[in-house]
């Protein structure tokens, strides 16, 4: 077929998408239009009806065809509470509010969008920027309940959901919901099984998590075979036994414990009520989890390390962070009073600040022999800052003035590695080895002391982004095992060999920011927030981390660095909200299909006060024998992130062009597999499946990452390892963003509702459904509107995008900028819009603290992006669109989609794919069974 033939099709995928939509209430008065819109908006209007026997399963919000009675979940030893389907009425957790929300839903914009039968809630666009918007408002008015709804909303969606036994999938998710019987089946639809933790996720409502007392001896009750924790799949005979839902072993109860015990779930004085009933429970824990045994755990404790080298001087990045380091001060002080701090500085000499709190005046302590460092003192390094608040401040005050006179004094040399040691060396010595947090800036190559690296010429083209530096592995795995956890701020455009500089921040779960071409007016306000959020964030540490699943299944390995990829329990020394973890199960065995599987992930840690806890976090799967279900309850989100991890773990040589075509080859796997399996091998059309329908958009995007970027000049610079980083350690909301960015028009014609809140707790965002089409404006050059005003969302840095022609009485009421000044003179104070108190300056505030509420950021940094204006135009401008055929000339996702297409029909023609055949679970061609992504 001619690509032009087969382009035609594609763009009839998309649905007749205003046909549907006039369902919702009437829009009110809408507010005044900053530019007419005609075609050129660019967002698919032209389709024609989507014929309904080409795919069921595709494109469709609701399937008609109803489904056997099935449910994916059930609430075991819980028997009564589900009566009427998505109204527990009878559930004892059920909050008033979402009473009110549950019964609200037929008043939802979307009310006539939700689907029938047993099919997951899904919206119908295979546009990234349409779906975004239809799954947020499929959930504006259903609570996600966990025992009755199983495949979670978008990362980037904003919902409340109700633990009913299943946790929220927020904090722990799987890729699949329906369970293939075996790994035959599960390597037949060629995507890998796993899930994804992120155990202290925002979730809402907010609320804390239940906690229960176990400190006495001999704590949480656990299984006697497999450890699990006891949790809602327990199964309590009236013999005084229990079932472990884990490995099937039945255990007696401790005697004392019977009597109370929890079978009747609706009891109001139960023993056991939040463990049985909660997918989710924290347990404090008695001494013997303590992480040093005859040691009691402590309070968390910092050592900020200022990088003060004569170039951290000069484009005054070391002013910047002292003032971070002051702001997370005086943080810690108000909101962690008993954790302890130290402050440190360095650059060819180590420098230790005394803060005991009856000094009076700065005391500095200077380490000359960096190859061989000590403490110089232990009494006064650590300090609660509320008992030393002014001596800290005058501490800072003098490094301040070193910064600012003593310039005679300033050397360019850094001794990174060795500073580090010092820190290590202080945290070890005082907490006698119980571990804590190391917040570093760093400006330049290290060059003195040990760890120094010399600059070669061609470091930087290497054709590995490997740590190979012996003193910086054995760092990184020393300060791991010591529970310590390194962030690093990097403020240097020039070459710092970040991927060896870097390497003990990754090993010990650390943050890494990269500020690129530092300027102290434009990035000072951006570092003091990012470190101070950074400190916010963090929730404990200590921390060990078990997957458990039912008989059959087991962790093949955890995408973790301090696990060495393996399936070894990774170490977390320090845990924040963002700590998001990818785990790869494996098959010991065939499972049996009809039933369920259970999941648990405990996490056993020390939270920042210094209390040993075990957050236990349950959910559950079923297991089937037909792979169209299997494709039917996929979860897009945990899919992508371990595709994404394998490919990551595969980069072997850098070949990028061959990576690529592996990616592509594994895409194209996926999607014949669906077609030939599961719906439309009669039809000439793509189909790709309901929960897949972006996934091909996403991974395009990922093509054509800073980390994929052809290698001709260099393999090993910032840019890229920086990049990779992220890839590590986003979460999912944040990956999902950075991949395929938000942009948000503000000059079309809005409704009153639109881009306002829709709850009382203003944390989801609405849009009419009338209004769905302009707002959603596709990643691509060609569907901005010249004269336009967007705002821009890549999981970090909102940008505001506007031109010459954009209409001036908009920026008026945008930002309050004079009519007549020219584009190039707008400038943002403090890196946020202006509040000017009109509506649609009122919107675009709500759009940047949603996208901050999605991403768990209280502050997002707002640049402006103008063309012939900003330097950095183009070189942005080239990642955020990614739809668009790339610099480097990898493909537009229109013509991705036809070469898709062409190649998953000569696969089917060739009769080259997995076969099964339903009910006997034999698989014909085998294939390759391993899950591994280069593998398949
Ligand atoms: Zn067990």
């Amino acid at each position: 077929m001619e690509p032009e033939a087969l382009a035609k099709d594609i763009s009839s995928l998309s649905l007749d998408q205003t046909a549907s939509r006039h369902t919702g209430r009437k829009g009110r008065r809408p507010n005044r239009a900053y530019h007419t819109l005609g075609s050129a908006s660019g967002t698919p209007n032209t389709t024609p009806f989507l014929n309904a026997s080409v795919s069921q399963d595709s494109f469709q919000f609701t399937p008609n065809v109803p489904q056997a009675p099935f449910s994916p979940r059930e609430i075991q030893g819980s028997p009564a509470t589900m009566a009427i389907p998505g109204f527990p009425q009878g559930s004892p957790a059920l909050m008033p509010q979402s009473q009110e929300r549950l019964n609200s839903v037929a008043e939802s914009p979307a009310a006539a969008w939700f689907p029938q039968g047993n099919s997951p809630v899904q919206s119908s666009s295979h546009f990234v920027s349409t779906q975004r918007w239809e799954d947020q408002m499929l959930h504006l008015a259903k609570t996600f309940e966990t025992s009755r709804d199983s495949v979670p909303p978008l990362p980037t969606t904003v919902y409340y959901s109700l633990d009913q036994g299943s946790c929220d999938p927020r904090l722990l998710s799987l890729s699949m919901y329906n369970i293939p019987v075996d790994e035959h089946l599960r390597s037949a639809t060629k995507l890998p099984l796993g899930l994804t933790i992120q155990p202290f996720a925002v979730t809402i409502p907010e609320e804390p998590m239940p906690l229960v007392d176990q400190r006495a001896e001999p704590g949480p009750l656990r299984c006697k075979r497999c450890r699990a924790y006891i949790n809602p799949g327990f199964k309590f005979g009236y013999d005084s036994t229990a079932m472990c839902n884990i490995c099937g072993v039945k255990m007696r109860m401790p005697s004392n414990d019977f009597v109370s015990q929890g079978f009747d779930i609706q009891g109001s004085d139960t023993s056991y009520k939040s463990e049985t009933q909660k997918g989710s429970v924290e347990f404090l824990v008695p001494q013997m989890y303590n992480a040093i045994q005859d040691q009691p755990a402590i309070p968390l404790h910092y050592v900020f390390l200022i990088d003060l080298s004569l170039f951290a001087n000069e484009n005054r990045s070391s002013l910047a962070v002292v003032e971070g380091v002051r702001s997370s001060i005086e943080y810690i002080a108000e909101f962690q009073p008993n954790c302890e701090v130290a402050i440190m500085a360095y650059d060819s000499k180590v420098r230790f600040y005394n803060l005991r709190s009856d000094s009076e005046t700065p005391q500095e302590y200077v380490i000359t022999d960096v190859n061989d460092v000590f403490l110089p003192f232990c009494n006064g390094l650590f300090v609660k800052p509320r008992e030393s608040m002014s001596l800290i401040d005058a501490t800072l005050d003098k490094i301040v003035e070193h910064i600012s006179w003593d310039k005679f004094s300033h050397v360019a040399s850094v001794c990174y590695g060795s500073a580090l040691e010092a820190a290590k060396l202080a945290i070890d010595t005082v907490t006698k080895g119980q571990g804590g947090k190391i917040i570093c800036s760093l400006n330049s190559l290290p060059t003195a002391g040990n760890g120094n690296l010399v600059l070669r010429k061609d470091d930087a083209a290497r054709k590995n982004l490997k740590c190979d530096n012996d003193l910086y592995k054995k760092l990184g795995n020393q300060l791991l095992r010591s529970y310590i956890s390194v962030d690093l701020y990097v403020t240097s455009s020039a070459f710092v060999d970040m991927a060896t500089v870097a390497y003990p921040v990754e090993a010990t779960s650390g943050n890494l920011k990269w500020y690129q071409d530092f300027n102290h007016e434009r990035d000072a306000f951006t570092l003091i927030n990012d470190m101070m959020q950074n400190v916010a964030n963090i929730t404990g540490y200590q921390a060990l981390l078990k997957v458990r699943c039912s008989t059959g299944l087991n962790v093949d390995q955890y995408y973790c660095e301090s696990s060495d990829f393996s399936d070894t329990d990774p170490m977390i020394p320090v845990l924040t909200k963002d700590t998001t973890l990818d785990v790869l199960l494996k098959y010991d065995q065939k499972l049996t299909a009809g039933k369920n599987i259970s999941f648990q992930v405990a996490l056993l840690y020390t939270d920042i006060d210094g209390n040993r806890k075990v957050r236990c976090m349950n959910t559950s799967g079923a297991i089937s024998d037909n792979i169209g279900e299997v494709f039917k309850f996929l979860n897009q989100n945990v899919a992508l992130r371990i595709m994404i991890k394998d490919v990551i773990q595969s980069l072997g040589d850098c070949n990028f062009p061959e990576i690529r075509k592996a990616i592509d080859n594994k895409v194209v796997d996926i999607l014949t597999q669906y077609k030939a399996l599961v719906g439309g091998s009669l039809t000439s059309q793509l189909v790709l499946p309901e929960a897949l329908k972006t996934l091909p958009s996403y991974i395009l995007a990922f093509e054509k990452s800073e980390l994929m970027m052809p290698n001709n000049q260099s393999t090993r610079g910032n840019a890229r390892i920086y990049d990779l980083f992220k890839y590590k350690n986003m979460n999912s909301a944040q990956l999902h963003y950075k991949l395929y960015p938000q942009i948000v028009p503000l000059h079309v014609l809005l409704g009153e509702e639109d881009l306002s809140f829709y709850d009382a707790n203003e944390k989801m965002l609405q849009v009419r459904p009338d209004s769905l089409d302009a707002l959603s404006v596709r990643s691509g050059h060609q569907h901005l509107t010249n004269g336009g005003c967007y705002l821009i969302f890549q999981g970090e840095t909102v940008y505001l995008w506007l031109n010459e022609n954009t209409n001036r009485m908009l920026l008026q009421d945008l930002l309050q900028v004079d009519q007549e000044a020219p584009i190039s003179q707008i400038s943002l104070f403090g890196g946020s819009l202006p509040e000017v108190g009109t509506e649609v300056n009122q919107k675009a505030l709500d759009v940047v603290r949603n996208w901050g509420h999605i991403t768990n950021k209280s502050y997002l940094p707002v640049v402006l992006l103008r063309p012939n204006v900003d330097q950095h135009y183009a070189q942005v401008m080239n990642q955020l669109f990614c739809e668009d055929r790339s610099i480097h000339r990898i493909e537009s996702l229109d013509n991705y989609l036809v070469a898709m297409h062409r190649r998953i029909q000569e696969k089917l023609k060739d009769d080259d794919y997995t076969k099964v055949q339903t009910n006997t679970h034999t698989v014909e061609q085998d294939g390759n069974l391993l899950q591994k992504f280069v593998q398949f």
